[in-house]
This record gives structure tokens, C-alpha cells and sequence, in this order.
């Protein structure tokens, strides 16, 4: 491992600008220890903002509250997580195993890098990694890449299952950084690849991600995570989708629906929302939706099955949050 500075922020201000001295956060360190440990990432500073108050989980009306610092366990465990947001207490169980939930951050799970292979490969080519060296995954294995959202610069999928539910229902994420503080929706934390990969999120430098707001409703109750993977246990997704439904008397009123494991970000699927507004609860509304939720996909070879397995996801989990009661 390369030598690297270490200091621990006691305030959220001295802790900015300690990042804006060149310093990098670090919580629960689940991703980045990792990348250090292969010499994928080279921090010199890292700021541990462990100390800050910056925890917590709460209720403000039927909107739930999460603190960046709040572990994914305890989140998915507490009481107003499950009452609230049921559907984020079930994605953060799916998310990662026991381990893992109990040392990540929801902070540093929002901004977690990527999984493609090629990524920690030191002599592989990854624009991501190496802006500018190439894309192996273009031409080598792509079976978990995405579909939707690529660029012939970068095809890495968004691995964040939290952020699919979150982008799904419709949360925001407050941050704070040397220019104050600002609110802005967890969809627009996260970048299209286009020509610059290396580039994930839209934060600026030395901004922290301090809290995340869920908006309750109707929608909240009727809500569901299905996540397809190769193996049961801790995995990333093949494919994933959240979808929170509002139904009354039969009809849906309102649908909400973002997928993963396919997109480049989490991948909210408007035009599959509206083709399910105001019509009657039916597996063939659900279908037609799940077609939908293709359009615009530019599979490869390898991951042309996700083609197939989108539409059956997406259908499945309307399904689920359809039988909620
Ligand atoms: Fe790197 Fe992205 Fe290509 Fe993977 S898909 S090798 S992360 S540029």
C-alpha cells in the first residue's frame, strides 16, 4: 500500500476544509481500503469524518430522514425505516452482506465505485481508471455490463442498490462544501459516462454528502425491490428494479420505477410510469411496461440477455408492490 496521511475530522467544517486542502473523505472505508489495498486508488490525505454528527435516522412527517454516516445495517433495522420506507430497509438487506452493512456508510455507499473487472486490473485499459487508456470491457467480458447509458468510453454499470430505490423514490441528498450547503435530487448525484468516465458524481470539490430526505406517500407502502443475481447471497445485481405504486380502487394513480444493474446510473424508467398511470392493476399493463423499459438499450454481445431479463424484472416487481397491502 502507498504511504498515505491520515487525520480525523472532530467538525464538518474542519473536515471541508481539510478536503479542500486535498484531503479525501472516508467512512466506513468498505470501498476505498479496498481499492487502496490493489493501488487503484492513491489517496494521499484521507479526512475520516467518522467523528461528525452526521448520523442518525428520523422522521419528519411521513418523510424519513438518514444521516450520511448511519450504517446500512442500522438503517435497514430501524423502526421508522421499516414503518416509512419499507422497500429501503429491503434494498439495503440485499445490498451487501452482514459484514459489509455494518461498517458502510449510506454516504459511501451513494458514492462507491464501480465493479467492472477491468477496473482493478492495474494493466488492463480503463478510462475510468486511466482516462484516455481505452475500455477492455468494449472487447473482453461484458456479461454484467450495462445497456442503457453506456458510451463507447465506459459500459461500467451504476453498482448501488440503495441508489436505485432512491432514484425511484425520488429522494434528495443534502451536501454541504466550501460554498455552503445545497439540496438536490439523488438522480442528479450521478453522471452519464460520455467522454469522461473518470468523472461519477456531480459534487464539487470537497462537498460532503451530510443527509438523505425520502418523501413518504401512498406509493411508500406499495413498494418493492427484485434483484437478480448469480448467486443468492451477497452479490451485485444483473438486474434490479424498484418500483413504488399508488393504487386506488383498482386503478393506479401513481407509479415510480428505476432500475439497475443495466444503466450506467440508476435508471429511471419515466416513460414505463406513464404508460401505467391510470390504468387498471393487469398483467398485460404490467407487460407493455416491462417492453418499454428496453427502449434505447444498446446491448453487446455479452450482455444481451439483459435484453430479455428487464422486461421480466421490471414485471415482477410491479407484481410485488401490486400485492402489497
Ligand atoms: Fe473501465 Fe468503464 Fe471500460 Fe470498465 S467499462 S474497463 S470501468 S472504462
Amino acid at each position: 500500500m502507498v504511504p498515505f496521511r491520515f487525520e480525523k475530522a472532530h467538525s464538518i467544517q474542519a473536515a471541508i476544509d481539510a478536503a479542500a486542502a486535498g484531503g479525501r473523505y472516508i467512512a466506513g472505508g468498505t470501498t476505498l481500503i479496498d481499492l487502496m489495498r490493489e493501488e487503484v486508488e492513491r489517496p494521499e490525505y484521507l479526512v475520516d469524518v467518522n467523528a461528525l454528527p452526521m448520523g442518525g435516522i428520523r422522521a419528519e412527517g411521513s418523510d424519513l430522514l438518514i444521516g450520511a454516516l448511519a450504517r446500512m445495517a442500522e438503517v435497514a433495522a430501524h423502526p421508522e425505516t421499516v414503518r416509512l420506507q419499507p422497500m429501503i430497509a429491503e434494498t439495503l438487506i440485499e445490498g451487501a452482506s452482514p459484514q459489509l452493512r455494518n461498517m458502510a456508510s449510506i454516504g459511501g455507499n451513494l458514492l462507491q465505485r464501480v465493479r467492472c473487472p477491468y477496473f482493478r486490473m492495474l494493466d488492463a485499459a480503463c478510462n475510468k481508471r486511466d482516462p484516455g487508456s481505452g475500455c477492455s470491457a468494449i472487447e473482453g467480458i461484458n456479461a454484467g455490463h450495462a445497456i442503457l447509458g453506456t458510451s463507447r468510453h465506459c459500459i461500467a454499470t451504476h453498482p448501488s442498490d440503495l441508489a436505485v430505490a432512491l432514484v425511484a423514490l425520488d429522494a434528495t441528498v443534502r451536501v454541504r462544501g466550501p460554498q455552503g450547503e445545497r439540496t438536490f435530487p439523488v438522480e442528479e448525484l450521478y453522471r452519464l459516462p460520455g467522454d469522461t468516465p473518470h468523472l461519477e458524481h456531480t459534487l464539487g470539490p470537497a462537498e460532503l454528502i451530510v443527509e438523505v430526505r425520502i418523501p413518504g406517500g401512498a406509493h411508500a407502502r406499495r413498494a418493492r425491490y427484485v434483484k437478480v443475481r448469480d448467486r443468492a447471497s451477497y452479490e451485485f445485481a444483473l438486474v434490479s428494479a424498484a418500483v413504488a405504486l399508488d393504487i386506488e380502487g383498482g386503478s393506479i394513480r401513481a407509479a415510480r420505477l428505476a432500475v439497475g444493474g443495466v444503466g450506467t446510473r440508476p435508471w429511471r424508467l419515466r416513460a414505463c410510469e406513464q404508460a401505467l398511470i391510470g390504468k387498471a392493476v393487469d398483467r398485460h399493463i404490467f407487460e407493455a411496461a416491462g417492453r418499454i423499459s428496453v427502449e434505447g438499450a444498446r446491448p453487446l454481445t455479452g450482455n444481451r440477455y439483459k435484453v430479455e431479463l428487464l422486461p421480466r424484472t421490471v414485471v415482477r416487481a410491479l407484481e410485488m408492490a401490486a400485492q402489497v397491502v
